[in-house]
């Protein structure tokens, strides 16, 4: 069963510049009022990189979390240019780094990549939004399970991991399309997954696990009925306050 603190997590990829703080103001006052309602759920933002130092120094006390969208598989600094290391996302107190989205996959960023970024991610104490997902191939081969299974293992090795990493369930086709997989499919798919793990790892612990792709107002209804998910990664829905309010709206209606 899913936690009983809900993910809502905003990809806002290429998008946004100083002034688009009044975006997640609006989203933070409809959060400060849901928490005083008792309204568990967590909100996450990922702004471009540009914008990342701004966002944590606004949002420190208000509880609204702040994730990078990427991070180098070097640590520390060093000369690559263009590049930014855990050490510089931590050290403006970010807790939270994506890795491994397929938009990023799709540039030649392999496994063995993803996975030294994150352990470096979890050597600085940031947690991971760890993004997985088949192509529309892979689909239609009925090679989901066996997809998914591979992108996880060549990146989580140790038990204790799990904790640290909230694995996003995005299938490319769905990205951006309009397209969701079934409800049935879905949670086959999250099932399927949370079991494997714990074998997998000999523990009693329930990964999180979070469905991305084409979440928005409408979908949201028919998601919200997997209760094994533990959240959302929205992308282009989070980058209007009144989508991304809406979404969680209809999630608690
Ligand atoms: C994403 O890219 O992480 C994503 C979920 O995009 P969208 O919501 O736009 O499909």
């Amino acid at each position: 069963m899913a936690s009983n603190s809900i993910y809502f997590i905003g990809n806002w990829k290429m998008f946004g510049i100083a002034n688009s703080y009044k975006i997640l103001d609006k989203i933070n006052h409809f959060f400060q009022k849901d928490k005083k309602n008792n309204k568990k759920y967590k909100i996450i933002i990922a702004p471009p990189f540009t914008l990342l130092q701004k966002f944590k120094e606004r949002y420190k006390d208000k509880k609204i979390l702040i994730s990078a969208q990427n991070c180098h598989n070097q640590d520390y600094y060093g000369a690559y240019t263009s590049s930014i290391s855990p050490f510089m996302i931590k050290k403006i107190g970010v807790s939270h780094v994506i890795l491994g989205h397929s938009e990023v996959r799709q540039s030649g960023e392999n496994s063995s990549i993803i996975r030294e970024k994150t352990l470096l991610a979890i050597k600085n104490n940031l947690k991971i939004i760890l993004c997985i997902g088949e192509n529309k191939k892979d689909r239609s081969r009925n090679i989901t399970l066996r997809v998914l299974k591979k992108q996880i293992l060549n990146v989580i090795k140790k038990r204790s991991s799990l904790k640290k990493i909230l694995i996003a369930y995005e299938p490319i086709w769905s990205i951006g399309t309009g397209k969701v997989p079934t409800n049935n499919e879905l949670k086959r798919n999250i099932i399927y997954l949370k079991k494997y793990l714990k074998k997998k790892f000999n523990t009693k612990y329930n990964t999180k696990f979070l469905y991305g792709g084409s979440v928005d107002k409408n979908t949201i209804n028919d998601l919200k009925k997997i209760k094994e998910l533990d959240g959302f990664l929205v992308g282009g829905a989070s980058r209007s306050s009144k989508n991304f309010i809406d979404i969680i709206k209809n999630f608690y209606k």
